[in-house]
């Protein structure tokens, strides 16, 4: 199994240069901006990984600052599964309500600077 694993990694790594570029080929598109024609509060989040992806840790928190705070919650999140953290599910439920004032914030930001087309 590990050594399954180890191969699967490498892999990965060799090809990750062509993962990302796949994934930058293949973006889903918003919904909402298609109907619209205007940023969702959720837009940017793709362009975020795939620039954390390429190591552009400033691009991405540009495209969507709210990328961070999710990746700690699905890491704590997996981690708490594996654990089961005294307090686990309260940090979860707190890293939930600050990512979603984080968003609401970034919107507003967004709104306010006409950066929603
Ligand atoms: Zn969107």
């Amino acid at each position: 199994m590990k050594r399954a694993l180890a191969i699967f990694m490498l892999a990965l790594v060799g090809e990750g240069h062509s993962v990302i570029h796949w994934l930058e080929s293949h973006l889903l598109a918003c919904p909402f901006k298609k109907l619209t024609g205007i940023d969702c509060p959720g837009c940017g989040l793709q362009r975020s990984i795939v620039s954390l992806l390429k190591g552009d840790i400033v691009a991405s928190f540009k495209f969507y600052p709210p990328t961070f705070s999710i990746l700690i919650l699905l890491i704590f999140a997996l981690f708490h599964l594996k654990f089961d953290f005294k307090h686990g599910a309260l940090i979860i439920k707190t890293l939930y309500i600050l990512i979603t004032v984080i968003i609401i914030i970034n919107y507003i930001y967004k709104v306010y600077h006409q950066q929603l087309f």
